[in-house]
């Protein structure tokens, strides 16, 4: 009989109660968004995640204008793994129209949501990108519609995305402890932008939850690289490929390196990577193990924040200022 494979860590989301896989299954390229992927790629790539352990998977209506939300469903229905077993985050305020944080469009939102999902409820229900809207909306009017929503049974947990990382001071500062469970934040734990870092311990004093995002930098610490939307200067975009090429020439696989360096502080509960294929799961979940065992490989991370520290912790504008 086949022994069952080994399966990555799961870590404890904030003040939750939530056990989520250090490894979390991004499904925006379920809306296409870094190319075409088929509902048997979707509902492959989803078998073979809950088969290493995966038990996160994170949507929005945004990715694809609703798509991705709709393929997740669908392959999650066909693996037919039972409700209790896994996690499902999604979003509301965001949507490819435009941006709309109002407590009558969020609430409309998570039952649109659930439909395509094909769920009762989900785990985690954060509000989008909210550098895009006002804040004090989000603190006023936002967040107290989700808390209906948690009383209603349709979702468990909510939390605040978004770039900036000023935008989680300025809520949390601004709501009482315990109503704010989670926080995503993306593109800044990963190997040429850890800005993150300094806010984790403001972040552990405020009890959230905390799940990071992009740790291939949407693309850019990969080999193939971006897709064209892609918002980095040409410059960073230039020195992430010169240190792809780098690893490349060692022998060495960059995405690997990017995953390795995101899951080696606990203190983040998950990593979401995007993933469309069967071996991007199986890649990244080997990285989480290997990461385990062997540990981070040092000498080529350090060749690696060597070439690209002319562009180190360089971002992009998101969002409207309004403060
Ligand atoms: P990412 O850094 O995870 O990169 C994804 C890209 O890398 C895709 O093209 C994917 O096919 C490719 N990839 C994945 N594994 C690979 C491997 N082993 N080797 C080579 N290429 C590989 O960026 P992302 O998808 O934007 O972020 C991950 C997830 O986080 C998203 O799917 C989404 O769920 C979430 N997210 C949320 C926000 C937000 O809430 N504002 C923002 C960004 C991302």
């Amino acid at each position: 009989m086949a022994s069952s494979p080994a399966k990555v860590e799961l870590r404890e989301l904030g003040n939750t109660g939530l056990k989520l896989s250090c490894v979390g299954f991004g499904a925006s390229p379920f809306g296409n968004v870094f190319g075409q992927v088929s509902d048997d790629d979707a509902i492959t790539s989803v078998r073979e995640a809950f088969r290493l352990g995966i038990n996160y998977f994170d949507t929005s209506p945004y990715y694809g204008g609703t798509l991705s939300e709709k393929v997740l469903g669908k392959a999650l229905k066909a693996v037919g793994v039972p409700r209790h077993e896994y996690i499902v985050s999604t979003k509301c305020g965001r949507y490819i129209d435009g941006f709309d944080f109002s407590a009558d469009r969020v609430t409309r939102s998570i039952d649109e949501s659930l439909a395509r999902l094909q769920l009762d409820y989900v785990d985690i229900l954060q509000c989008h990108d909210i550098e895009f809207g006002s804040l004090d909306q989000v603190v006023n009017e936002t967040i107290p519609a989700l808390q209906k929503l948690k009383e209603a049974g349709k979702i468990r947990f909510l939390g605040i995305t978004g770039l900036p990382l000023e935008i989680f001071t300025y809520v949390l500062d601004r709501v009482p402890p315990g109503i704010v469970d989670v926080i995503l934040s993306y593109c800044h734990y990963s190997i040429n932008d850890s800005t993150l870092e300094d806010l984790l311990p403001y972040l552990k004093s405020k009890g959230v939850g905390i799940i990071t995002a992009s740790p291939l930098a949407m693309g850019l610490l990969t080999e193939s690289g971006p897709p064209s939307w892609h918002p980095a200067s040409p410059e960073l975009k230039s020195a992430c490929q010169a240190a792809a090429a780098y690893c490349k020439e060692k022998g060495k696989n960059i995405s690997k390196l990017a995953m390795q360096y995101s899951l080696s502080n606990k203190d983040i509960s998950s990593v979401l990577v995007g993933m469309n294929s069967v071996r991007q799961v199986e890649e990244n979940v080997a990285a989480a193990l290997d990461l385990e065992t062997a540990g981070k490989d040092e000498e080529t991370l350090s060749e690696l924040e060597a070439i690209l520290k002319p562009v180190k912790n360089q971002t992009w504008p998101s969002g409207i200022q309004q403060r």
